[in-house]
């Protein structure tokens, strides 16, 4: 079924991918369409990306009414999408300014420059150090590296920036330890997705907000994954009944289109002025005009709700098999349409058996296998992408 490696590589691009050997050609709502004609119903969305799958019909209206219009101009002007984009941001949510940028990256770069700037401009300029978390992922960037704290993604590239020191999961008395006068922030996943779909406990993260409030530290959440309604909330932080003070967004925002952006609320915005920070594509027309329709139709009535539904849906049926197959799956995590299951054989094999029966799922850390499937997938998707995975859990036994 799947094609082979030598027609689809090259030596043109830097090997940095484990790349399976399908080349992809087109997309169609929840499905991928290989150069071979092979369907795969795609629940990875490109680790995601798109929140409502693939040739969403209002997207591609937006885009051919953007692209006659214009694609790119300078932040040295008014942008209408990029004004538009924020203000529905603003509205649905914490944030009273946003920040418009191109990745996931350097969404963390921003929220944690604005955080270190935020310390300085209220004169604690020693507060520049982040607390982040064991198990997290925050980018590939120099400081978001440091951020992750994940020694097999650093070596070869100098030391680590410094100002990140990790606490341990769920562990408050752990955060307490990694205090010191010099803490600014504290920057968590809600969810950890690479990681393997860790939840964070509720009460733990409202102790973080209580803590951090108290000692005047800025929370920050990585919403780059769990965020634009993956989860069944338009962020994942109302789930946790907190507020955060800068939340990082990319991946879904712009539903296939690269662009990242950062919340936060006045008292952090404050302390940046202009040329204090910037990009050069960051809140483009296109992007934006593009993010802007896919955040508007997340928040349309009714379609939160049936994110709900469908990942309880998912749920139950992920339940179902762990259940049925324990000799292949330990057990199953996530909220809403960012699922996870453990799995005792490796995560990339059980990928790669899930791919040739034509299924999508992305392999991640602690052995676990995501599902996350565009948040416009129908229940006989879900019920198909069970069967798949039960066929798989049968192989394996
Ligand atoms: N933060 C989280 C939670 C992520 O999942 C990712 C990517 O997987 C990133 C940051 C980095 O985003 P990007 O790859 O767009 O730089």
């Amino acid at each position: 079924m799947l094609n082979k490696t030598e027609e689809h590589g090259t030596s043109a691009l830097v090997d940095l991918y484990q790349r399976a050997p399908v080349e992809i050609s087109a997309g169609e709502g929840s499905y991928l369409i290989g150069t071979d004609g092979e369907r795969y119903l795609d629940f990875g969305t490109g680790i995601a990306v798109n929140t409502l799958g693939h040739g969403h019909p209002k997207l591609l209206n937006r885009l051919a009414q953007q692209a006659q219009a214009v694609w790119h101009c300078s932040n040295k002007f008014h942008i209408r999408s990029q004004i538009e984009c924020a203000e529905i941001l603003q509205q649905a949510s914490f944030a009273d300014r946003v920040f418009f940028c191109n990745s996931g990256a350097e969404a963390n770069e921003g929220a944690i420059k604005m955080m270190r700037r935020h310390q300085f401009a209220n004169g604690r300029p020693e507060r520049w150090h982040c607390i982040t978390f064991e198990g997290a992922f925050h980018g590939r960037t120099l400081a978001t590296l440091s951020a992750t704290g994940r020694q097999d993604f650093q070596v070869g590239f100098g030391p680590a920036v410094p100002g990140f020191v990790q606490a341990k999961f769920n562990d408050l008395a752990s955060v307490e330890h990694a205090l010191t006068p010099e803490t600014g922030g504290i920057l968590l996943e809600p969810i950890q997705g690479e990681g393997g779909v860790r939840v964070f406990d509720p009460g733990f993260v409202r102790e973080l907000r209580a803590l951090s409030a108290e000692r005047g530290i800025l929370l920050l959440f990585d919403e780059i994954q769990t965020g634009v309604g993956r989860t069944g909330t338009f962020l994942a932080c109302e789930q946790f009944n907190v507020t955060p003070d800068i939340v990082s967004l990319a991946k879904g925002l712009g539903g296939g289109v690269p662009i990242g952006a950062v919340l936060c609320c006045e008292a952090v915005a404050r302390s940046m002025v202009p040329g204090s920070h910037g990009t050069t594509f960051g809140g483009n027309p296109l992007g934006c005009a593009i993010a802007a329709e896919v955040i508007s139709v997340v928040l349309s009535d009714g379609f939160l709700p049936r994110v709900r539904e469908m990942g309880r849906m998912l749920g139950d049926g992920l339940d179902r098999l762990v259940a049925g197959y324990p000799e292949v799956l330990r057990e199953r995590r996530g909220r809403g349409l960012l699922q996870g299951l453990q799995t005792r054989t490796a995560a990339s094999s059980f990928e790669r058996a899930c791919l040739e029966h034509g299924l999508i799922v992305m392999a991640a850390a602690d052995s676990v296998v995501r599902l996350l499937p565009p948040l416009t997938v129908s229940a006989e998707e879900i019920s198909a992408a069970i069967e798949i995975l039960e066929d798989v859990c049968r192989e394996c036994f």
